[in-house]
């Protein structure tokens, strides 16, 4: 059975109290697309006031520490993110594995701390372009997902394949090669969680845009897209929405709220 899509979008560093009036519009839009679950994950600074903007809708955090509390200088815990009015967060994104050297077991502690906390958890994985170039795509990315992974999914975990060669660059991977690593993250998640990996929704992340979205979403085992600069306006983030709605039908479909 279908999942029911999940489009979430990464504000990463952009964002100021002057932006909530495009967090609500975000928010107001997506209201016409009740197949789709939206969410954005804006920084940590901008939770608090864009929950409380628009409530009801899904804001996150981007990233979490894996300690509940602690000395942890600049960090913020799962319960903290809870608190300001999170019900999710990123965690492994390529660009904190690169910049702040988070190994697969941190990312996989963050999340495991994540859940625990009852937030949803969007867990980051994908390849460098020598890799891809290389060959060993599927096999680098299914060790990753391995050695990220958390015990559990609690029903709550998504992962997002991101080339790391595909952010921000607007290149794409080819339908074809979207779809041999989905399924191979499928039979990982299927291996490690038995019938539970079958929900695990598995988005696609890395240039995805509205002239691009519709044939993505139309790969099986595709669910949804983490999305970074599109996500920044509502006039580019909602017709990717829009493409989500239209791809497959969610009658009946599962949905992990
Ligand atoms: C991302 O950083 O998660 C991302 C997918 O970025 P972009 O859509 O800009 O490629």
């Amino acid at each position: 059975m279908a999942l029911k899509k999940l489009v979430a979008g990464n504000w990463k560093m952009h964002g100021l109290s002057s932006d909530l009036a495009e967090i609500k519009a975000i928010a107001d839009a997506s209201g016409a697309y009740p197949g789709v679950d939206v969410a954005l994950c804006v920084p940590a600074i901008l939770i608090e006031r864009a929950s409380r903007a628009v409530p009801g809708f899904a804001i996150g955090g981007q990233d979490v520490h894996f300690a509940e509390k602690g000395a942890h200088t600049g960090c913020v815990s799962a319960q903290m993110l809870l608190d300001a009015g999170a019900v999710l967060t990123i965690v492994g994104h390529s660009e904190r594995r690169d910049a702040q050297r988070e190994s697969d077991a941190e990312v996989k502690s963050k999340a495991e701390a994540a859940l625990s906390c009852g937030l949803q958890v969007i867990l980051c994985i994908g390849e460098s372009l020598e890799v891809r170039e290389a060959g060993n795509a599927v096999e680098t990315v299914i060790a990753q997902l391995a050695a990220s992974l958390p015990a559990q999914s609690g029903g709550r975990l998504s992962v997002a394949y991101e080339p790391i060669w595909a952010i921000g660059t607007g290149k794409v991977p080819t339908v074809e090669e979207i779809g041999e690593m989905h399924a191979a993250i499928r039979r990982k998640l299927e291996d490690a969680f038995g019938q539970e990996g079958g929900d695990v929704r598995i988005l696609y992340g890395g240039s995805v845009k509205a002239s691009n979205a519709g044939e993505i979403f139309a790969v099986p085992d595709v669910d949804g897209a983490l999305v970074g600069g599109a996500s920044l306006k509502a006039a580019d983030f909602i017709p990717i929405v829009g493409a989500a709605a239209e791809s497959r039908p969610v009658e009946g479909a599962r949905a992990i709220a």
